[in-house]
């Protein structure tokens, strides 16, 4: 027989009490951490959305930018560097545009040269670095397998 309940919920008459009472604060806890996403951004957060935006950002940015285009990403970039709110984040990457400078001369390089970026503080934070030759599989294209186009 159909339950009444939704089917994520844990059934009361499903089983002993013990694991009711278990599955039911396991639910709870998963909502409580749901339920965090209206918080102030912590530095992962903050991070991981900040990437999804310059990636994106760098997959979109024109084939052939004019002279002006290309004066306002260095621009941005160099602003941005200097108001990213996690203080310790922005000054690594002030650190690493001292030593490569931000290439805007088309799309392929600015994507390249923010995913080069991206793999310094990965490499930094000890995290397993990026294939940069599939950044537009990621960011733009999809990946070559279809899985993004279901
Ligand atoms: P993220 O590193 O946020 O990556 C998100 C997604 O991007 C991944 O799932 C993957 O699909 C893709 N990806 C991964 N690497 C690449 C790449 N090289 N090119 C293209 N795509 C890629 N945290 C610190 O603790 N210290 C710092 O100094 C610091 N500096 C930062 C500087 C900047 C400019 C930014 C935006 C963030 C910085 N962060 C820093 C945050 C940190 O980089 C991560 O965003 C955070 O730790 C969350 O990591 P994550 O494992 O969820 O994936």
């Amino acid at each position: 027989m159909a339950s009444a309940s939704s089917p994520h919920e844990p059934c009361r008459v499903c089983g002993d009490f013990k694991t009711w009472q278990k599955q039911k604060a396991a639910r709870q806890k998963t909502t409580t951490v749901e339920g965090k996403s209206d918080c102030p951004a912590d530095r992962e957060q903050l991070g991981r959305e900040t990437w999804t935006f310059l990636h994106t950002m760098a997959a979109y940015y024109p084939e052939q930018p004019s002279v002006a285009q290309q004066h306002d990403m260095k621009t941005f970039m160099t602003l941005f560097s200097k108001f990213y709110p996690c203080k310790d984040c922005a000054e690594h990457l002030r650190d690493r545009m001292k030593e490569h400078p931000v290439k805007v001369a088309n799309q392929k390089e600015l994507s390249q040269w923010m995913c080069d970026i991206h793999n310094d503080i990965n490499k930094l934070l000890g995290k397993k670095l990026f294939d940069c030759s599939r950044v537009n599989e990621r960011w733009r294209d999809g990946w070559k397998d279809g899985s993004c186009d279901l």
